[in-house]
């Protein structure tokens, strides 16, 4: 069982907020997937050439009892169930699931790194990441998130929008009370 495994959850088509919302409800449907702790939501600038809407963008941390490439599969079928098609690289997405962090795995597979390889350059990871926890390190480089948050410019903009209701997301089996 892993007890920290951070997801990043993004959505730039549709009714964001209520997608992102939809993907952890059906992550903490899983039975392997418990013990939830979500970040709240945030407004983000596109990470790209192409001209898009803003991003909605939230993670969570949970415990996982199966493989990572176990968990890979259920975000790729969870972004499927929630309408996302493999669209051009970069483009707007109905939903966009990666692996941040598998507690303090380094993975390198042809279809799976860990951690996440733009973790450590993106504001939308690092910002709900580290307000789950501060403390959190990089896995690869040895360095603390926030030292890697500080480091980047003003380019990549990030509002914080609002907070998530737990109510709203786990069944009564997943939730972890007092965890934090
Ligand atoms: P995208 O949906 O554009 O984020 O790309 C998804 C693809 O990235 C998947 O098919 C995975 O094989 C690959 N990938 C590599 N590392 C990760 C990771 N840590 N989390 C999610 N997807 C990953």
């Amino acid at each position: 069982m892993a007890d920290a495994v951070f997801i990043g959850i993004g959505s730039n088509i549709g009714d964001s907020s209520a997608v992102c919302k939809a993907a952890a409800r059906e992550l903490a449907r899983d039975q392997r997937a418990a013990c939830f702790t979500l970040s709240s939501l945030y407004t983000t600038s596109p990470v790209s050439d192409i001209v898009q809407r803003d991003f909605l963008n939230c993670a969570l941390r949970m415990s996982w009892s199966g493989s990572p490439e176990a968990l890979l599969d259920c975000l790729m079928k969870i972004e499927t169930s929630l309408g996302r098609t493999r669209e051009i690289p970069d483009g707007p997405r109905t939903i966009d699931l990666d692996i941040l962090l598998f507690e303090d795995m380094v993975l390198d597979r042809p279809s799976l790194t860990i951690p996440h390889p733009r973790l450590h350059v993106r504001k939308f990871a690092l910002v709900p990441c580290l307000e789950i926890d501060p403390t959190l390190v990089h896995p690869r480089y040895g360095r603390p998130l926030a030292e890697f948050l500080e480091a980047l410019g003003d380019e990549q903009r990030i509002e914080y929008l609002e907070r998530i209701g737990e109510d709203e997301i786990y069944p009564a089996r997943n939730c972890c009370t007092g965890d934090t």
